[in-house]
């Protein structure tokens, strides 16, 4: 089955790249240690973007709430066009008037692993894991650790993102709100918002 977006395609219809900082594509290829990224973008509405590098791309989901370090949250996660490879490192300022107008910053970053390619009694890729609509991978970054599920739910959609119960669950934690800044300039969203008005 070829997932709805397996292409960058709808990405750069969308954008403008004479107007837009953000990157047109060009980086291609497979990783070894293929990564994750979760970018807080101030769009107007603020939102955390999951991004899983899949199929030479990086496969997307807005999650309006962020990701929670405990289980029993579930998480909306809504997809989005894939985005290329050279998005992970992006955070800057969308200028008005252009497609995801606003503030981006990487909130977290990281490689992850396939969990359900490592079952015996499993074994998916993710890209069969994405057209099953259940993938479930091990997130290693600074922020973020350990199993998260995506999970596809009824006919319109939707995912919800869960944190798996293992040892990097913590229900006390709530880094969204207390670890806000980048993990690669050490910026708050305003900050970076305000060097680029400069
Ligand atoms: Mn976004």
């Amino acid at each position: 089955m070829v997932p709805p977006n397996d292409t960058l395609s709808t990405y750069r219809r969308k954008r403008d790249f004479r107007r837009t900082p953000e990157p047109s594509g060009g980086k291609t290829g497979s990783s070894e240690k293929p990564l994750f990224v979760i970018q807080k973008h101030d769009a107007g509405n603020l939102h955390y973007d999951l991004r899983l590098e899949m199929d030479g791309a990086l496969r997307s989901w807005a999650v309006p709430k962020g990701p929670s370090t405990d289980p029993r949250e579930k998480r909306l996660a809504v997809p989005t066009e894939d985005h290329p490879l050279d998005y992970a490192d992006f955070e800057g300022v969308i200028p008005e008037g252009q497609y995801g107008a606003g503030t981006v910053l990487v909130w977290d970053t990281g490689p992850y692993r396939n969990l359900r390619s490592e079952k015996k009694d499993d074994g998916l890729s993710m890209t069969e894991s994405f057209a099953d609509g259940k993938i479930e991978v091990w997130l290693e970054g600074r922020k973020i650790k350990g199993g998260y599920a995506l999970i596809r739910t009824g006919k319109d959609e939707r995912w919800l993102l869960v944190k798996m119960d293992d040892d990097e669950a913590d229900a006390r934690r709530n880094p969204v709100s207390t670890e806000p800044k980048s993990v690669l300039s050490g910026q708050t969203l305003e900050q970076i918002a305000a060097k680029s008005s400069g």
